[in-house]
Parts: structure tokens; C-alpha cells; sequence
């Protein structure tokens, strides 16, 4: 039987591996027919690429573990992935590469949030998904086809919840049978980390991206740590929320809290000032920002002419609509002249939040729906609208609020 770990590199990944090349955990099957395979974001941290090299490789390479490194071709699934490293490969085409860390392939997860405007959410681990979730299963449909094999999953002993959700995404694949072994053995988090300890006599780091949102909970103060060890990942995520506040000013990297204000807080100010500085001198767009905060219970309705609204304006629901257009392009400076210009011809008020300008035309207010628009400078290549969105945004202007009934369609 063909068996394959997914090595998020983390705590878990590690101590299960450890465990099983030094005969503390059991691995009823040939090491041989075992395969370690990581994907990488491409934003990991460089206390991970260390304790990886100086530990988890030699330890593969002593035991003869195959180990191989893969990433996301391009920010299109159409490219599919590419093989970073592979320490054995099945192609008989390709040579087995040496055991070193491949901490990136052509982009990262931050280049995509960058060009994007935007940032993790804590709402959804799509980020996860699409960046390693949805490489690891194209490696495993070029590997395996649907050959049988177990899928060692490292979550450990209290993750019962997440091997519920994952047990039947697993089965639903061909061929793939998933194991929980932390689980099985009882090993919590914290056991893991004591057993790394013990075997290796530091603090396994933690492994994720820089500016994970999922970091700054309990955890906070070990954030703090790698951010001060490493400046390059707070210049990152300071730059990514500053960008995505440019096109939100509601978003955070941590909640209610900014990852600049956690950062100035912890002495880490002057790294702020940088971010913005390396965000000044990336390609910059002047952005129309339009947004639709739409009445819950609102609808198409069934011609697919108009519009139905929700009974209650003061209900807005959950959906928002978002529309982002850049009008012109050029450097930052730039774009923040064109942005005060605009107002001599625009009208508006210029607002600045975190030292960020906005001018802001219209704000959104009760009742539902209603819109916003604003003008402001972002990194390069956030332009995105869905194609409903201007005959929504025209219904919307259309309506007298304050008159309207439960149902309204649009008229010419
Ligand atoms: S570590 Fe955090 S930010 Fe990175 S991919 Fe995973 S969930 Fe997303």
C-alpha cells in the first residue's frame, strides 16, 4: 500500500514524522512505499525553511523517504502546478532532485493578495484551500490516478471536528483512504510540541504564512516573536492589509485590530513605515470603488428583468456587491495627485484612515439598499466587477426609498 503525508510543516506534520523514522509511533507498512509532500504558499517563514533543513530533510534522507516540494503553476488553475523538488520521482525523465527546501515556486499567495487588494479571511479557508489543498490534489490525481493509497492527514488529537469535515471530502476521492494517526495515537498539539522538544530541544516554529489571520489569537505574543525576528514578513502583511484598507478601510489583518497598530504597539513602527514605503513603489491604480449593500430577501426575479427587494429596508443582510474600476494607472504619487484633482471636478470629501486618502462621493446609508462609492489608490490589477453589477447599481439609484413596497421591479 502506497502511503503519502501531506507535510504542512508545521508541529503536527513534524511530530508525526519524527515519530514514525524513530520508531516512537507505529507505521504498520514499508517506508519505502511512503511519500512526504508539501505545497508551498510561498510565504512561510524562515524559521520553517530552517528547522526543515537542519532537521526534517536529514532525517528523510537518513530513512530514504521520498519527499517532494509543489506550488501552483500560476494564479490560473488552467497552468496546474509545478514540481519544485522531487527526491525520487516516478518520471523516469526527470532526476531526483537533492533534499533542499523549494520555499516557492513562480508566485505566492501574497502576489495574488497583492494584485488583488485584498487579505486572508477568517470567514473561509479559501486561501488554504486554493494554495495547498487544491495543489496537493492535482499531485495526487498525476500520482496516484485512482490507484488505491492511505492519505496521512497530521491533525491532531482535539481536531476531531476537522477530520469529520475532511474524512468525507477523502473518501469522496478515487482511490484515496485517509489516515488520522495523531488522533489514533491521542497526541494533542501540545504533545507533539513537547515530544519536538524533546527530540530536537527547541520550540518547533510555527508554520504559516506571515500574515496568517489565524495567528494573532492565544498565540499572539509568539507572532510578535517571528515578526521581530524576521522584518521582511511584517513589511508583508503591513503592506498587504494597507492595500486592501486603500479598497476597504473595515479590513483588518486580525478583526477588530490592525496588523500596523499590533506591530506599532509592539515596537515594530519603524517596519511600518517601510511597508508603506516598499507599497509606494510598487505600480499603483486610481480605483472607482462602487458597493452595493443589498436588502435581505432580494432576488432576481424569474424573467431575469428586474429586481424584487427583501420586506424589510432596514434588513441589509449579508450580501454586498463590489465593484472596483481603475481609471487611470502610474506611480502612487501620482495616482494621490490625480485622486486630488478629482475632487476640483468630482465634488466629495477627502477622508484618510491609517494615512491612506480616500475621496468619498457617496456613503452608504439605511434604508436597504443602498451604495457607496469612492475614489482611491491601490496596487496595480484589483479591477473586478460582476456582470450584474451596473443594472443593480442602476435600480438601486432609481428607487425612492422611503415610498417603496415589499416588491419593485425596474421600469425602463
Ligand atoms: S497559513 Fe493562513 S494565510 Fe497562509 S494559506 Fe494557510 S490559512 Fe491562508
Amino acid at each position: 500500500m502506497r502511503v503519502t503525508q501531506t507535510h504542512g510543516m508545521g508541529a503536527d506534520s513534524a511530530a508525526w514524522l519524527t515519530g514514525v523514522l524513530l520508531g516512537e509511533l507505529p507505521f504498520p507498512h514499508d517506508l519505502a512505499d511512503l511519500t512526504v509532500v508539501t505545497a508551498m504558499v510561498g510565504d512561510e517563514s524562515e524559521a520553517t525553511r530552517d528547522a526543515m533543513t537542519a532537521h526534517m530533510l536529514p532525517l528523510m534522507q537518513a530513512h530514504g523517504v521520498r519527499y517532494v516540494q509543489v506550488a501552483r503553476a500560476s494564479m490560473s488553475d488552467e497552468d496546474g502546478i509545478v514540481i519544485l523538488s522531487d527526491t525520487r520521482p516516478s518520471d523516469p525523465n526527470r532526476k531526483p532532485d537533492p533534499y533542499r527546501m523549494v520555499m516557492r515556486g513562480a508566485v505566492a499567495l501574497s502576489d495574488e493578495m497583492f494584485a488583488a487588494g485584498t487579505i486572508p479571511q477568517t470567514s473561509s479557508r479559501k486561501c488554504s484551500h486554493k494554495w495547498k489543498g487544491w495543489v496537493l490534489d492535482r499531485w495526487a490525481e498525476q500520482e496516484y490516478g485512482s490507484a488505491a493509497r492511505l492519505h496521512v492527514v497530521g491533525f491532531a488529537a482535539e481536531e476531531t471536528d476537522r477530520r469529520d469535515r475532511d474524512e468525507g471530502y477523502s473518501l469522496a476521492t478515487p482511490g484515496k483512504q485517509p489516515w488520522y494517526p495523531l488522533i489514533d495515537a491521542g497526541w494533542d498539539r501540545d504533545r507533539c510540541l513537547t515530544e519536538l522538544h524533546r527530540w530536537y530541544g527547541f520550540e518547533w516554529p510555527r508554520s504559516c504564512c506571515g500574515f496568517c489571520p489565524y495567528q494573532a489569537g492565544p498565540d499572539i505574543a509568539r507572532m510578535i516573536r517571528r515578526w521581530s525576528a524576521e522584518p521582511q514578513q511584517v513589511r508583508t502583511a503591513i503592506g498587504l492589509e494597507r492595500n486592501a484598507r486603500s479598497l476597504n478601510p473595515r479590513m483588518t489583518l486580525f478583526r477588530d485590530r490592525s496588523a500596523a497598530d499590533i506591530a506599532r504597539r509592539a515596537g515594530l513602527g519603524e517596519l511600518v513605515d517601510q511597508a508603506a514605503a516598499e507599497l509606494d513603489a510598487r505600480p499603483a491604480e486610481l480605483y472607482e470603488v462602487r458597493r452595493i449593500y443589498r436588502r435581505r430577501g432580494d432576488r432576481r426575479d424569474s424573467s431575469g428583468r428586474g429586481w424584487l427587494l427583501g420586506p424589510d429596508p432596514s434588513d441589509k443582510g449579508t450580501d454586498v456587491w463590489r465593484s472596483l474600476r481603475a481609471i487611470a494607472t502610474g506611480t502612487r504619487a501620482g495616482m494621490l495627485e490625480l485622486l486630488a484633482a478629482e475632487q476640483v471636478t468630482r465634488g466629495g470629501t477627502i477622508e484618510t484612515v491609517d494615512g491612506v486618502p480616500r475621496l468619498v462621493i457617496e456613503r452608504a446609508a439605511p434604508p436597504y439598499p443602498t451604495t457607496e462609492f469612492y475614489l482611491t489608490v491601490a496596487v496595480a490589477g484589483a479591477t473586478k466587477e460582476r456582470p450584474a453589477f451596473d443594472e443593480l447599481w442602476r435600480f438601486v439609484h432609481r428607487l425612492d426609498l422611503p415610498r417603496q413596497l415589499d416588491a419593485l421591479s425596474p421600469t425602463g
